[in-house]
């Protein structure tokens, strides 16, 4: 399945909430979800009872968007969560949230996911000293993710450093300064701030 490709605020319109696909915009009154809270199209502000199944694939897409994960992907992460120990709904979302361009975009090396996805595909980052630039490379506790020497002087990563919102996840360890970051400890659920009733992901695929 092709990567979508068109204006990224439709789809936080369609799920009626911000997936903070945008970068800095999304943090403004710019933000189409602020100012017009239905979803696009002709029909956007008619209100729909929606079906078991309508919610169970909306909350699925929703994750989706929100981690830029093709639908195939998806189905493969939720296979793997499903043998892991624990709770399915909550592995998967551990699991996506342990990708590298997650992790760039949360240690704020990024101002999107869209945007780490990009710098990570475009050879600027390093886990622990190795070239790595594949986007959904999954790292783990007591890695060491760093921007390229050769990429430090861009501007885009001085911009980046000097707008820097410092450390915010507490299960990552951050040196803006020094161009690094840490994993010190595995993603909770309570450290995943995204609103989804991962639950209904799991009814979806276990059909
Ligand atoms: Fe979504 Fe960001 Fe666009 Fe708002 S600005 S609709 S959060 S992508």
């Amino acid at each position: 399945m092709a990567r979508y490709t068109g204006p990224v605020c439709r789809l936080c319109r369609r799920e009626g909430q911000k997936l903070y696909l945008k970068g800095e915009k999304c943090y403004t009154d710019k933000c189409p979800v602020s100012r017009r809270g239905y979803a696009p199209g002709q029909h956007g502000k008619a209100r729909k009872k929606m079906s078991e199944y309508g919610m169970q694939l909306r909350e699925k897409q929703k994750v989706r968007r929100f981690y830029g994960i093709q639908e195939n992907q998806m189905r493969t992460y939720f296979k793997m969560a499903d043998k892991m120990q624990g709770i399915t709904g909550e592995n998967l979302l551990k699991i996506l949230e342990l990708r590298l361009d997650n992790v760039v975009y949360r240690m704020g090396f990024a101002s999107s996911r869209k945007e780490a996805r990009q710098l990570v595909r475009h050879g600027h980052f390093t886990v622990n000293g190795q070239k790595a630039n594949i986007p959904s490379m999954l790292v783990k506790v007591g890695d060491i993710i760093e921007v390229k020497e050769k990429s430090r002087s861009s501007v885009k990563f001085k911009e980046l450093i000097e707008n820097h919102r410092g450390n915010t996840v507490r299960w990552l360890e951050v040196n803006p300064e020094e161009y690094r970051g840490k994993i010190v400890a595995e993603p909770t659920r309570e450290d995943i701030d995204i609103p989804i009733e991962e639950h209904l992901i799991v009814e979806l695929y276990s059909k």
